[in-house]
């Protein structure tokens, strides 16, 4: 998506740790009509997938996914993340590394809101190590429902989380790839 990768020319900063902050627009400031525009990309290329419902993380995955189902008039059910959990026989959970924060997470989602009549799309903001996306299909799997599509607004190629989720066969989209980080520059593949 051309307008996404002049955003992050302009917008972006390289820190250390192959991290990109797009706080100006997506992780912290978000800019909505900007956001619209991903959502309204996103439900093009997902449109002909059956999709009824939208999985995401808090907090980062909220306002893309949140505009998706706008554009897709589907539902979106956020996980939410905990740092530990007393046992609750009402949610589905899943372990989830965190690459920015290197801490372990546990997601959950209450089995209220996914079920197996669900084929869902999973969307969220960046796509680093996989961890994040496979905890949501893991959740998915536990409530029996299809979870075939993957959007992503920024991935970093050259970390594994595109390799990890395109060989179980998924239909990955990335609005925005990203070769390297090297030397604070961005470069598009
Ligand atoms: P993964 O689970 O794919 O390893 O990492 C994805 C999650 O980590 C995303 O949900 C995002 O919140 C965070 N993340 C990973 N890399 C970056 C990055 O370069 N910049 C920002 N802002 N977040 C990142």
């Amino acid at each position: 998506m051309k307008a996404l990768e002049e955003k992050i020319n302009n917008e972006g900063r390289v820190l250390s740790g192959d991290i990109l902050k797009v706080d100006n627009f997506l992780n912290h400031q978000i800019d909505p009509i900007f956001m619209n525009e991903i959502g309204k990309e996103f439900a093009k290329l997902f449109k002909n997938e059956n999709i009824t419902k939208i999985l995401t993380v808090e907090s980062s995955g909220i306002a893309p996914a949140v505009l998706t189902g706008l554009q897709m008039n589907v539902p979106v059910v956020f996980a939410r993340k905990h740092k530990s959990l007393t046992l609750n026989d009402n949610i589905y959970s899943s372990d989830v590394y965190s690459y920015t924060k290197q801490t372990n997470n546990k997601i959950s989602i209450n089995k209220r809101y996914i079920d197996e009549n669900d084929n869902v799309l999973i969307i969220d903001d960046f796509l680093a190590n996989g961890q994040a996306v496979l905890g949501l299909l893991d959740i998915a799997n536990q409530a029996g429902a299809n979870a075939k599509n993957v959007g992503i607004v920024i991935e970093k190629s050259f970390q594994k989380g595109h390799e990890l989720i395109t060989q179980k066969g998924i239909k990955l989209e990335s609005l925005a790839r990203i070769a390297s980080l090297n030397d604070g520059k961005v470069t598009f593949e």
